[in-house]
């Protein structure tokens, strides 16, 4: 039954409150905020129409205390709350509070949150749903064993590694950004490198249940956005590439992926489309899958809430993400029920706070000067404002800068030059870095995968010179045409570094 949302408290800070608020009020809907003591002039505290404080600084004391949220949430008598993402976002307790003091949480059913948080369950439902998730073992007490101590429990893993294969990929249970992970290549470490995942995940989510996949060797990271109506109904916004990745987290995404062709993507998205049904699933979530080339590909895991990225399927597809939630919160179902046109294609930059010649060590300080690019197909979305402190509290992502071109070459070298124009004074970023990874010729030529940025890192490193913007967009443009492109030795002349004649540059003769 249709129930029309009239006020939504967001429990979130930084850009993608800014996001969600700004999302609403285009449609009319009433916003609250909650703030701590930190972001008490922050934007999002600063755009809602209400704003209530929740507590000290530390997340752990403000934006996770559940408490704190749904009484903010009452005294603004909302009608529903939206999590935003991380946080509280992917937690089913906050999920139940919402739904038990009597709100409307935008967002899935405690059911999924947990099945879907739970990695192992996760596997289980994806194969029962026919997709195939990465070959794997888990030591589950569901295949007739009793629950076994650690020693008994990192044995058995480390016989079924055996007859996986090495190397092996350790990973938690309860897993999230990139902890309690461990790749191991031989039989020897498999203690040691067990012991630490479990510590790890312990201290991190307060369950140490470890399991194994194989570790494949140089995947892409695809991703499929869908729409769930909770009764088996589901559609798919296309994919997202996100391969560009430091320590397996994101920094780079762009759709649709230069990786995958129509016949690839057809079954990507409907295999996403058909876990999502299976599961009945309720409202918006990311179906991520490890590509391995050929048109093989494994189910990762499901995350279920709006994704840092989704701005580059909104510029694709034409749609907005946040309100096909509220409308699927309302029981409304989504406004498309087949995956919309795409047309063109999106980039999205992370920018962080954070010092990349420096290990990338978190940056704090006060935002002196902003100074952010404008114009066509241009998305900037943003927390930032001149005078705010940037403290340590906090997640370092600042802004995400999204460009949507009419194809892949014109939006690199529209992020390029959106880039060059983005100035933060006052607190170091990684823009400088950014730049040099989408000006890179395997960037550029569309060559990449997980391992991309680890294993060519000196080739970003800031005395790396960068290569002049029109040879960006030349080996754009030449990662568009056919197979046997050469690059001409005239437009290497000159230049040194990873970008000189020779070195990556013959990547692009060897044909893409
Ligand atoms: P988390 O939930 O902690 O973020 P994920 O399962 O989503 O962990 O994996 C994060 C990243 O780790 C992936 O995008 C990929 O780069 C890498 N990864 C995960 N599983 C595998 C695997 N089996 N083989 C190779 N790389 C993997």
């Amino acid at each position: 039954m249709a129930e029309e949302i009239k006020k939504v408290l967001v429990a979130n800070r930084g850009e993608i409150a800014v996001r969600v608020i700004r999302g609403c009020q285009e449609m009319g809907i009433a916003t609250a905020a909650v703030f701590s003591e930190a972001d008490a002039t922050a934007l999002h505290t600063r755009l809602a129409d209400e704003a209530y404080p929740i507590g000290p600084s530390p997340a752990t004391e403000s934006y996770l205390v559940i408490d704190n949220i749904i009484e903010a949430a009452k005294a603004a008598k909302a009608d529903a709350v939206h999590p935003g993402y991380g946080f509280l976002a992917e937690n089913a307790e906050f999920s139940q509070a919402v739904a038990d003091a009597g709100m409307i949480f935008i967002g899935p059913r405690p059911d999924d949150i947990r099945a879907m948080g739970d990695k192992i369950k996760a596997r289980e439902l994806t194969i029962g749903a026919g997709v195939p998730a990465v070959p794997g073992y888990e030591a589950s007490p569901r295949k007739g064993r009793k629950k076994k101590g650690s020693a008994e429990l990192i044995d058995e893993l480390r016989q079924a590694a055996k007859e996986i294969g090495f190397p092996v990929l350790i990973k938690a249970t309860a897993g999230g950004g990139g902890k309690g992970m461990r790749i191991v290549d031989g039989a020897g470490k498999f203690l040691d490198l067990a012991q630490a995942a479990m510590r790890e995940a312990q201290a991190a989510f307060g369950n140490p249940t470890i399991y194994l996949e194989k570790y494949l060797q140089a995947p892409r990271h695809i991703e499929v956005q869908v729409l769930g109506d909770g009764e088996g109904n589901a559609v798919h916004v296309g994919e997202r590439e996100c391969s560009v990745q430091r320590r397996h987290q994101k920094i780079i995404e762009e759709t649709p992926s230069p990786a995958i062709d129509d016949d690839v993507r057809a079954r990507i998205t409907s295999a996403a489309v058909k876990l999502a049904g299976a599961i009945k699933y309720l409202g918006a979530g990311t179906v991520e899958f490890l590509y391995v080339g050929e048109g093989e590909f494994y189910f990762l895991e499901m995350n279920t809430r709006l994704q840092v990225e989704h701005p580059v399927t909104e510029m694709v597809y034409g749609v907005d993400l946040v309100r096909e939630q509220i409308r699927i919160a309302e029981g409304r179902g989504f406004s498309f029920y087949k995956c919309p046109e795409s047309r063109g294609h999106s980039i999205e930059c992370r920018i962080y706070a954070e010092d990349a010649d420096a290990g990338f060590l978190p940056a704090v300080g006060t935002v002196e000067l902003l100074d952010v690019p404008g114009g066509n197909g241009i998305r900037d979305d943003s927390s930032l404002f001149e005078g705010q402190v940037i403290s340590e509290y906090y997640d370092p992502l600042l802004a995400k800068l999204v460009v949507w071109a009419e194809d892949r070459a014109r939006a690199i070298t529209k992020m390029d030059w959106a880039l060059s124009r983005y100035h933060v004074l006052g607190v170091t970023t990684n823009i400088a870095f950014l730049r040099r990874v989408i000006r890179h010729p395997g960037f550029t030529a569309g060559d990449y995968d997980t391992h991309f940025l680890e294993n060519r890192m000196d080739e970003f490193e800031s005395e790396a010179e960068l290569p002049p913007v029109e040879m960006i967009a030349a080996a754009a443009i030449l990662a568009e045409t056919p197979v046997n492109a050469v690059v001409s030795s005239e437009q290497d002349a000159g230049h040194n570094g990873p970008w000189a004649t020779g070195g990556a540059w013959r990547q692009l003769e060897c044909g893409n």
